[in-house]
């Protein structure tokens, strides 16, 4: 059912229309629309589809015309346009609680307000209780709004801290005074989602480098400034602290700010047992208090009497035990990818054209890429129907004879409808060099009946991999229910490898199934989901939640030649 997606389109629209400050009666009428849709009992798709959109009271010819472009593409031109006409900023405003277009677009016009940051700024400066309609009260509100926004939305996904960490790396790297650098806390471990971010330095001139760093031009505020640790607040809302140590600390501080808590914890434990005390400073003896080690990481895990353990594996999870057994996993990493199974092209819902994709993947360095439109059910989408998959497999097979080395697979990321069959036929399946089964629809099903029509699906022969096995979307939409452990031993007997969909906001499967699905046997594959050739570079926080599950390279189909996998997918 798109009903709520459609209605929630419409109340965007709306709002857009009122910081435009269009005409009342125009923007009355998207929000009655909007209600009166999120209400419906029946599935919009199918009103569609029989066109009886204008049967519905309060949609008009216009409007109906529009709903239709929505469902049948999944897109608005009308909204693109809007969303053009409105500073980008207004848009967050919006979602401040007990702040409506209204005062957004007064705040605009008077006061040239466009983001969270000016908003907070001109609340605590007083500047909005001169505001026609605005008083002390407003004011305050508004600041207990933007406090619980920050509370309830306070950690970034992965990629946001992962560019925003890198890009203050590189201009903290070009101050002389910094002798080495590193980021720490959970951004480290690569953590699907990141609080703040943990920067360590080694200097022997930490003032001069505290005065470099609260002067890069994306601080937005200062939270605290000293001579050995600061703080401060980026534009998008990010708090980053910084902290310089010296030599013979770095190792073990390195260690104590990259955490996980549960993890240090237990190190901590080890190192008494051993006779020693471990703290930010070093590792010292329990007795004497004199220094043992500190400089490195390696050097504390070392003498507690372990391998190193590597910052995704810092979740106490059974790490210890490896480590003093020496069975730690030999990490996957981020150069050994030869390629992504999932991406989607202009053919359903991506943007790039199957040879933009293509000559991308061979400047990354890949040596085969796989092309997965959806299939026939999913409109909105922009699904292939069956003819158009023969069109398609014609092209590529054109295409190819341009890339002799990059292996373009066709593959389809085919629906798993309600009871488990697929969204094509047996013959149909057959021609793609792989395909994926997922599911896009009746999310809301029973957790029986969905284990049921999951494992359904994957018992189909043609079926070589599961996309996004739990469907979260991180922060918006909760994993269906589903018996997990029924997945997994599903897609070991019939030999499915699960995904890690390495979509930021998806991350699916999560770093704990992976590992339970591993401890089974279970294989896997590595997917972006771009929608466009930026997502490619996804990859990274796929393979880093891979790290985070304990895959080696054998577990991850990725990491294979374009022969061995042409021989395992049955081409
Ligand atoms: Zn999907
Ligand atoms: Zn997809």
């Amino acid at each position: 059912m798109k009903n709520q997606f459609v209605a929630d389109t419409l109340y965007m629209i709306a709002d857009l229309l009122d910081l435009k400050g269009d005409l009342f009666f125009k923007t009355r009428a998207y929000r009655m629309a909007a209600q009166t849709i999120e209400a419906l009992d029946n599935d919009i798709e199918t009103i569609v589809q029989q066109g009886r959109l204008e049967s519905i009271p309060g949609i008009g010819e216009a409007l109906a015309k529009k709903i239709t472009e929505l469902v049948q593409t999944g897109k608005l031109e009308y909204l693109e346009r809007l969303k053009k006409e409105v500073p980008t900023g207004l848009i967050d405003l919006l979602s401040i609680p007990g702040l409506g277009p209204k005062k957004v677009a007064a705040l605009y016009k008077n006061l040239g307000i466009t983001s969270i940051q000016e908003l907070r700024k001109a609340a605590n400066n007083g500047e909005l209780r001169t505001l026609e309609g605005f008083g002390e009260i407003t004011e305050r509100n508004i600041l207990r709004g933007i406090q619980l926004l920050e509370k309830t939305s306070g950690r970034v996904l992965l990629n946001v801290a992962y560019e925003d960490g890198n890009r203050y790396l590189s201009y903290l790297q070009k101050c002389k005074k910094i002798s080495k650098i590193n980021i720490a806390g959970s951004l480290r471990r690569m953590k699907e989602t990141i609080g703040d971010l943990d920067i360590l330095a080694l200097s022997n001139d930490p003032e001069a480098v505290m005065e470099h760093f609260v002067h890069y031009s994306e601080v937005a505020e200062i939270l605290a400034k000293g001579p050995t640790k600061s703080s401060v607040l980026l534009h998008d809302n990010l708090q980053v602290d910084l902290r310089v140590v010296e030599e013979k600390s770095y190792g073990a501080a390195l260690q104590y700010f990259t955490g996980s808590k549960e993890h240090n914890v237990t190190l901590r434990g080890f190192a008494i047992k051993k006779g020693y005390k471990l703290n930010e400073y070093g590792l010292f003896d329990k007795n004497t208090e004199a220094y043992i080690a500190g400089k490195t990481e390696e050097e504390v895990y070392k003498k507690i009497g372990m391998q190193y353990i590597e910052p995704e594996l810092r979740e106490n999870r059974g790490e210890f035990e490896a480590a003093k057994n020496k069975t730690l996993p030999t990490l996957v990493t981020y150069d050994g990818i030869n390629g992504d199974f999932h991406v989607h092209s202009i053919w359903s819902d991506g943007s790039d054209s199957i040879e933009t994709i293509a000559s991308v993947a061979q400047q990354r360095g890949y040596s085969f890429i796989g092309i997965t439109d959806h299939s026939q059910s999913l409109k909105i989408a922009n699904g292939l129907t069956e003819e158009r998959v023969q069109q398609k497999l014609h092209e590529i097979e054109k295409i190819g004879k341009n890339f002799p080395d990059l292996r373009i697979f066709c593959g389809t990321e085919c629906d798993i409808k309600t009871d488990g069959t697929l969204d094509y036929s047996k013959k149909i399946l057959e021609q793609f060099d792989f395909v994926y089964i997922g599911i896009h629809t009746a999310f809301k099903m029973d957790k029986e009946s969905m284990t049921q029509r999951i494992v359904r699906a994957m018992d189909n022969e043609q079926v070589n991999f599961m996309a996004h096995p739990t469907g979260r979307l991180i922060g918006k939409r909760d994993p269906y229910e589903v018996d997990i452990e029924q997945i997994i031993d599903a897609a070991k007997e019939t030999d499915t490898r699960l995904e890690i969909n390495s979509f930021p906001d998806r991350l699916d499967l999560d770093d704990v199934h992976i590992k339970q699905a591993k401890d089974h046997n279970v294989r896997f594959v590595l997917g972006t989901d771009s929608h466009s050739i930026n997502h490619l570079d996804f990859m990274r926080f796929g393979v880093a939640t891979a790290r985070r599950g304990w895959l080696e390279k054998k577990d991850i189909l990725n990491t294979s030649s374009v022969q061995e996998i042409e021989k395992i997918i049955g081409t």
